[in-house]
């Protein structure tokens, strides 16, 4: 038995590798991979999908779901230009890699970036506080969770300008008010589906409001909600996949039951790290991920003996990040607590045999 903590792609229950697998090979009849996308098969599978974002998420009235390509990645560039508006300002919050990504794409895109918090100073070890969003720019951007320093915000930031955040990697694992966003995108990978599909929750009333001259067709949201997220061909396993996912969380008590089973296995883990005098965590306290876990070897002689307890135990993909060094326990939505006590029971046996 394996227990995966990697950091991406996801982690998925068992049941839906499964029902994945079985659609591959019969999907009324047909491939899921041959049908047509326009088909009522795959209309309704798409349908599904993005009623079941909406009810998991609790999203209200005035959004639209889309399920697009190129990853959070591209969402950098799209969001950007979708968001640019008279001003072309934008103010970014730089809490690691991927902020730095987002803010890189949208200066190549024309917008004069205001990097008004930012953690670089400390490696991006905490979550940056007490600052003031700037109110004349056209919105602010950031990272609701750091994938790879391991941290996380714990509250919505506060803005008076439209808000758009980056939830790659913390979607789904609790509750977030949506109404408070103007743009959410994730890429599916992480905590939703396969790679393949880029998840956007977008608020309807900015949609073809773009100050930009650069506009791709495939770049601006709106010629996506138009066409139901149906514009041109959807990444369709990944779409199927991520419903079987969300039918699976909704019925297993949806997303609270979801962030009570996380709380959980991030809890067991932090302790563990905390009263464990091998092991300490990477990153300041309040500021701790709940899906990503970074932790290091207060002794690095205990690498070897560690390592090859845990590779020996099935534990995968523990490796920190090389921006980090040390170790990186994610913990998406399917990942069991059981796979954490295996984890917390391995850093017990070694602190025992010191
Ligand atoms: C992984 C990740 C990305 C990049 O996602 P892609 O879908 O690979 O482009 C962006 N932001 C965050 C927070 C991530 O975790």
């Amino acid at each position: 038995m394996k227990h995966n903590f990697g950091a991406g792609p996801c982690i998925l229950p068992q049941t839906v590798f499964k029902q994945a697998s079985d659609a591959v090979l019969d999907f009324n009849g047909l491939s899921l991979l041959e049908v047509s996308h326009r088909s009522p098969d795959f209309v309704e599978v798409m349908e599904e999908a993005q009623s079941l974002v909406k009810k998991a998420l609790n999203v209200p009235a005035g959004y639209s779901v889309l399920f697009l390509q190129g990853g959070a990645s591209l969402g950098f560039t799209i969001t950007a230009l979708n968001m640019m508006r008279d001003s072309k300002k934008a103010g970014y919050i730089n809490t690691g890699t991927w902020a730095k990504g987002a803010i890189a794409e949208a200066k190549a895109v024309g917008i004069d970036v205001n990097v008004f918090a930012s953690s670089e100073d400390q490696n991006f070890n905490y979550i940056p506080k007490n600052f003031t969003a700037p109110s004349d720019v056209d919105f602010i951007h950031y990272t609701s969770n750091n994938t790879i320093f391991g941290t996380q915000f714990k509250s919505i930031v506060e803005a008076n300008v439209p808000l758009v955040c980056d939830m790659s990697s913390d979607i789904f694992s609790q509750k977030i008010d949506v109404s408070k966003f103007d743009i959410i995108y994730a890429g599916a990978q992480k905590n939703l589906g396969p790679a393949g599909a880029t998840l956007y929750i977008v608020k309807d009333e900015i949609l073809g409001k773009s100050s930009s001259e650069f506009m791709p067709k495939y770049l601006n949201l709106k010629n996506h909600a138009d066409k139901g997220s149906m514009m041109n061909t959807p990444p369709v396993f990944s779409v199927y996949t991520s419903m079987l996912n969300l039918r699976n969380l909704i019925a297993n008590g949806g997303i609270d039951a979801a962030a009570e089973r996380n709380k959980a296995k991030a809890d067991l883990l932090y302790n563990e790290i905390d009263v464990n005098p091998l092991f300490k965590s990477a990153v300041a306290g309040e500021d701790r991920s709940l899906m990503n876990v970074t932790f290091l070897l207060n002794d690095d002689a205990h690498k070897d003996a560690f390592d090859t307890m845990w590779n020996e135990a099935g534990v995968i993909g523990l490796k920190g990040h090389r921006s980090v060094g040390g170790y990186r326990a994610s913990m998406y939505n399917a990942l069991t607590i059981e796979s954490v006590q295996v984890l917390t029971d391995i850093m017990k046996e070694l602190a025992n045999k010191m």
